[in-house]
């Protein structure tokens, strides 16, 4: 199978270059980070970030013929030849696969991604009914890969302004919760013109999040509530 990866390390390239790559033996069962092990077993100095192998950690996010997933649970068997693989798009390169997701973390901190009450925490848990349970289902299961926010033109353009839609998604999380106190506070804080409403709902957030989760329905939600708060 043929693969195609984007290489640059800045330390000794004057620019980034494709460079071509085949694995001889391909097993059915195979995934496409199964496939840069080997290839990095014949390459030592292919970079890219990796640790679960499980769809569960997000760290070897990439762009896989041209759209962003995992590596860990994308099967070699569905994807074309040759492979084209690339960092996320809109971040610094650090080297080959690996980008800077500082600024990704930044939007995610400044939403403050935490319960926040004014009432005293209970002594034990913090029951909730089944129903009130269910409110999260669809935003707690965020891995932050930042295939999403990487995905997303509004983000690329403003990543410093536009919060983007993972760290959105996490709002939502909390305003969502009934155990969480400051949907005031949350709201009020996205409250200009960037940091929510750079959203023009082009849904590639959605479109590419390998948990399946839906970061525009998030964010039309609370632009909604916002809007009916204000009325
Ligand atoms: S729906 Fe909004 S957040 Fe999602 S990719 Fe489009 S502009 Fe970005
Ligand atoms: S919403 Fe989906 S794509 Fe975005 S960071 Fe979370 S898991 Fe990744």
């Amino acid at each position: 199978m043929r693969f195609r990866i984007y290489r640059y390390n800045p330390e000794t390239d004057t620019k980034p270059y494709m460079q071509d790559y085949e694995l001889a033996e391909i097993q059915p069962d195979m995934m496409l980070l199964d496939a840069l092990e080997e290839i990095r077993a014949q390459d030592e100095s292919l970079a890219f970030r990796r640790s679960c192998g499980e769809g569960v950690c997000g760290s070897d996010g990439m762009n896989i013929n041209g759209r962003n997933g995992l590596a860990c649970i994308t099967p070699l068997a569905s994807l074309k030849e040759p492979v084209a693989l690339r960092p996320l798009p809109g971040r610094p390169v650090i080297r080959d696969l690996v980008v800077d997701l500082s600024q990704f973390y930044q939007q995610y901190r400044a939403v403050k991604p935490w319960l926040i009450r004014e009432d005293p925490l209970p002594e034990v848990e913090f029951l909730q009914s089944p129903e009130e349970r269910k409110q999260l289902d669809g935003l707690y299961e965020c891995i932050l890969c930042a295939c999403c926010s990487t995905a997303c033109p509004s983000w690329w353009w403003n990543p410093e302004k536009f919060r983007g839609p993972a760290a959105l998604l996490w709002v939502n999380r909390f305003v969502a919760d009934n155990r969480d106190q400051a949907t005031e506070e949350r709201l009020s804080e996205l409250d200009d013109a960037y940091k929510l409403f750079r959203c023009h709902t082009i849904m590639n957030c959605a479109d590419v999040c390998p948990k399946n989760l839906n970061p525009a329905e998030a964010i039309s939600r609370l632009k909604h509530r916002m809007m009916k708060d204000s009325i």
